[in-house]
């Protein structure tokens, strides 16, 4: 498979081989434990440890972020066990570790948990990849590219060249692209991290995370800080996952197609400012992503003038959802100040574009723009 198209490797991924009278992708297996006479070998003991609707899930997961590696893939119950698990699993008190500064807003609580274990965390932009300057001796590196909200986008290959030239390694946040829109491995990086809760999966009904390990001996520490953490995904989650990445590819085209249209739609306003998309030309991060990305993802983000006209833009939206989260199928919206960790002016907005017809999202936008640009006056 390997040598085919993505589209081709997302509807087979992880499937086994067809058998007589068996469905094409199995149902999801529930089980606590499985029965195990005698000596306790695997592959499966435990429900904690594994479990068979997970092998088949790594292993498409896998074979869409890696093809070409021996990389070994563990999934998690959501993208923060996933992230926790890299990084609780791999630095030591004393060590140190490379953060984004505008990267996940959960990160500063985890840069929080490894200061409490002796870690020492620096951290720098995404952008202009200013985590260079802070690598020197650093256990860990992570980026994340494209940034979320921000935007941004580093130079995955230029950083990793730097961290593997001082022994540090490497682990990219993979979240906003997925694995159609870049591969952190085949960028030199040694792991690939992501919340499947996003636009992997795509339809905003379940939590999942995976991590994707270049190297044995860190995928097994990985595999065995979720064995002591227990923060495993359900196998009806794990199970909905897979059946969601036949459609990856249809629905990454379309969201990217039409995160563009939309971008290009902001571009001619006068009340908006800050627009980023890294797949629109002339975005500062175009031509960085387009040496490392296959698709520029779905998700983009502007500035309108204030907190109120941000919040009667998301009001006059009917296609749209206003809520958290990205890459469903169904656009959502959001004023991302409103949670008060992201460091953005009142009137962000993060945009994540859905699967819908083109035509009908972009005209839902102007007039939701229109609408918000002059309120009903009343005299
Ligand atoms: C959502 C998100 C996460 C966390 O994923 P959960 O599945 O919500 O735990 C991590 N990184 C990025 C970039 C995200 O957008």
């Amino acid at each position: 498979m390997g040598d085919m198209g993505e589209g081709t490797r997302a509807v087979r991924a992880g499937l086994p081989e067809a058998r007589k009278y068996e469905p094409a992708l199995p149902g999801p297996v529930f089980a606590a434990h499985y029965h195990l006479p005698g000596e306790p070998t695997g592959p499966y003991t435990y429900g904690r440890d594994e479990n068979p609707t997970w092998t088949l899930l790594e292993r498409a997961i896998g074979e869409l972020e890696a093809p070409a590696d021996d990389a070994e893939t563990v999934v998690f119950a959501s993208g923060m066990a996933a992230i926790s698990a890299v990084l609780l699993s791999h630095a030591r008190a004393g060590d140190t570790v490379v953060l984004p500064d505008d990267g996940y807003q959960a990160l500063p609580l985890v840069r929080q948990q490894l200061e409490a274990y002796g870690v020492e965390v620096r951290t720098a932009p995404t952008g202009g990849d200013a985590q260079l300057s802070v690598l020197d001796g650093a256990k860990l590196l992570w980026i994340e590219t494209p940034s979320n909200p921000g935007l941004d986008v580093c130079d995955v290959r230029r950083l990793v060249e730097a961290a593997h030239a001082g022994g540090t390694l490497v682990a990219v946040d993979n979240t906003l692209a997925t694995p159609l829109g870049q591969r952190p491995l085949e960028l030199g990086a040694d792991f690939s991290v992501a919340s499947g809760t996003k636009g992997l999966t795509g339809h905003g009904d379940l939590l999942l995370g995976y991590v994707v390990c270049r190297d044995a001996e860190s995928a097994a520490r990985v595999r065995r800080w979720r064995k002591i953490v227990g923060a495993i995904p359900g196998p009806m989650e794990a199970w909905l996952a897979h059946r969601s990445l036949a459609t990856l590819h249809l629905r990454t085209d379309r969201q990217c197609a039409n995160a563009l249209a939309v971008a290009g739609a902001l571009t001619g306003r006068s009340e908006v400012t800050g627009l980023r998309y890294p797949g629109l030309p002339d975005d500062p991060s175009h031509p960085v992503a387009a040496a490392q990305m296959h698709r520029f993802g779905s998700v983009l983000s502007f500035t309108l003038p204030d907190r109120a006209h941000a919040e009667r833009f998301l009001a006059g939206l009917r296609l749209v959802d206003d809520a958290t989260s990205f890459g469903s199928v169904r656009s959502s919206a959001e004023r991302r100040g409103r949670w008060g960790g992201d460091a953005v002016p009142e009137g962000f907005i993060r945009f994540s574009a859905g699967a819908e017809d083109t035509a009908d999202l972009v005209a839902d936008l102007l007039r939701a723009l229109d609408t918000a640009s002059s309120p009903p006056r009343f005299s």
